[in-house]
């Protein structure tokens, strides 16, 4: 595992075995610990750098830990305050998922556009549950279900399976280089 600094994390890119390992679960009690804390400033500071990036896991940033965080842009979006002032969107935070299980998928799928922040700066098609429910711990360690659709659903799955050491390049079709990003790297 990385030391941890103050810097922030760079983004750890396609190669990097980190990205190929089974990330280990945070143990529950440990949530409130300065350690993991720091860890989820860390996740949200570096996805902070990227403009079009939508989401985060930890091994991202090379830590081998079951947790992915969302970028409160998704949910200003999904709640439609793209255009709300800054005082009204400022309450709305990433959203932390530590430890989740997507313990529902529907059976109907989409092939959806999807981009990576580890796999720059390529984009591809990936068939993904139009609806997924996941179960996690925030940042307070308190448990909760959140069920999604389209955007946050394609999350959901994305990031998960970084957890299990698995990239959109291994799912995708029609792979191509997209210089500026056009879509949403996950
Ligand atoms: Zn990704």
């Amino acid at each position: 595992m990385k030391k941890l600094t103050n810097k922030i994390p760079d983004i750890v890119q396609k190669g990097e075995v980190v990205l190929r390992e089974t990330a280990l679960k945070v143990p529950v009690g440990e949530i409130k610990t300065e350690k993991i804390q720091k860890i989820l400033k860390d996740m949200s500071a570096a996805l902070a750098t990227q403009d079009d990036g939508v989401a985060i896991a930890a091994p991202q940033i090379g830590l081998s830990l079951r947790i992915f965080v969302v970028s409160r842009k998704v949910e200003i979006m999904l709640k439609g305050l793209e255009e709300a002032p800054e005082a009204e969107r400022a309450a709305i935070k990433d959203a932390v998922y530590i430890n989740p299980e997507i313990s529902k998928v529907s059976k109907k799928k989409q092939i959806m556009d999807e981009g990576c922040l580890s796999v720059r700066p390529f984009f591809g098609k990936v068939e993904r549950a139009e609806k997924a429910t996941v179960t996690a711990y925030d940042e307070h360690g308190k448990k909760f279900t959140r069920g999604a659709t389209g955007l946050l659903a394609q999350i959901f799955q994305h990031e998960t399976d970084h957890l299990n050491g698995v990239l959109f390049i291994d799912k995708a079709t029609d792979l191509k280089e997209v210089p500026l990003a056009s879509t949403n790297p996950e």
